[in-house]
This record gives structure tokens, sequence and C-alpha cells, in this order.
């Protein structure tokens, strides 16, 4: 049976480069949809300076992560930037029990594993406007070094090479249009067969509508 015949509530997978402006688009979102729930990663990353452990990340050390990883107690993970990520398996599980839609901010890589273990779950790639766009808000938002900034613009090519393995894509130009895609997309999700007639069963059980779900 697929994930979607037992709950109501969609995954989505939003993966970007640093710096194509994700996390202010995620943001924005979850301020409109906040029956969205966000999936709180563990890295071993340190933090930054306005993150706070429980709300961006769980931050750890790396032999807690392995340890954690060895446990099985990760859906998916990944190295990004030399440092460990990786999604809670029953965090999501306790999430998409209740039936709510929940976000997974993840890489690439991370994606890959996700969509094998639920197909349904929704891609959505987030392009910058350009490289140069790119290279311009990670200088701009200084919180990392210069080092870091560098590995990051290097890497982008890698990530955005994966493009063509999402559902959906979004190009970043102008925050208000990319967020009301991205609206779009959840809103559109929301009304596929599989979660309407799982969201209003009764409604369908009087029509006569018949789930015929694979
Ligand atoms: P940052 O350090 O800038 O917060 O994140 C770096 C990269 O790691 C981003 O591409 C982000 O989406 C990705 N990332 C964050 N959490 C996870 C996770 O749980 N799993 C995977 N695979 N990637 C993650």
């Amino acid at each position: 049976m697929s994930e979607q015949a037992t709950s109501s509530g969609s995954l989505f997978l939003v993966v970007a480069p640093s710096g194509a402006g994700k996390s202010s688009l995620v943001n924005a979102l979850l301020e409109q949809e906040p029956s969205i729930k966000l999936s709180i990663s563990y890295t071993t990353r340190p933090p930054r300076p306005n993150d706070q452990h429980g709300r961006e990340y769980f931050f750890t050390t790396v032999e807690d992560f392995i340890a954690r990883r060895n446990a099985g107690e990760f859906l998916e993970s990944a190295e990004v930037f030399g440092n460990y990520y990786g999604t809670s398996r029953v965090q999501i599980a306790e999430q998409m029990a209740t039936g709510v839609d929940v976000l997974l901010e993840i890489d690439w890589q991370g994606a890959q594993q996700v969509k094998k273990q639920f197909p349904h779950a929704v891609g959505i790639f987030i392009l910058p406007p350009s490289i140069a766009a790119l290279e311009e808000r990670l200088k701009k938002r200084g919180q990392d070094d210069h080092d870091v900034i560098t590995r990051r613009i290097l890497a982008a090519g890698g990530e955005i090479a994966h493009a063509s393995e999402f559902e959906y894509v979004i190009i970043n130009q102008e925050f208000t249009v990319a967020l009301a895609e991205l609206s779009a997309i959840v809103k559109a999700t929301r009304c596929r067969f599989a979660q309407q007639s799982t969201r209003n069963a009764s409604l369908f059980a009087q029509l006569g509508i018949h789930a015929n779900l694979s």
C-alpha cells in the first residue's frame, strides 16, 4: 500500500543550491500555511549566530550522528559541505500519521533516498535566476566564512544538475512570484484524488466514489 492510502498528508521535498533563497521561501510558506510541519533535521554543522537548537536543526556531534545513523534513526542522511545531515524517521512517521503535510528542506541526495521510500513525495527544486545572483546572496548573507562561501558556489552546479529529477521547478527571481508558485504547488497537491478522498472520506462514500489507489 502506498503512504497516500493511509494518510491524507503530503510529503514535500524542497531542494535548492545554497543561496537560491530556499529557507526564506519555505519560512514564508509556513507563515501562510501553518498547518504544514517542517521537519527539523539533525546536523553536525556548527550553529550559525542566529541558529537555535531544535528550531533550525538539532545540532549534534559526529559521534552522536554516526551512532544514530547506524541505529537506523534516519529516514535519509547525507554529507553536505563536509557536515552530516539527517532526517529523523520517527519525527516524520509521527507527523505523517496525524495526516498533516510535512515539508523537508534537504539536499538532492536526501531527496533521492526519500523518493525511494515515498514515491508520491512531491519534489520541488528552487533555482536562482543566475549564478551571479546566487553568489551575491551567499555573500550578503554574511553567515559563512569566505572558504565556505566559495565551496558552496562551486557545489551549486552539482546540485543544479539534479533539477531534472524533480516534478516542479521554481525560479526565484521575484520573491512574491516564487512564493505564489510554491503555494500553488501545495494547493494543487492537496487536491489530488488520494488526498481529497482520504480527507473527505465520508463525502466520497456518500457520493459513491470508490478510491482506486495503487
Ligand atoms: P545549511 O547548512 O545551509 O543549513 O544546509 C546545507 C545543505 O544541507 C542544504 O542544501 C540543506 O537543504 C541540506 N540539508 C539540511 N538538512 C538536511 C537533511 O536532513 N538531509 C539532507 N540530505 N540534507 C539536508
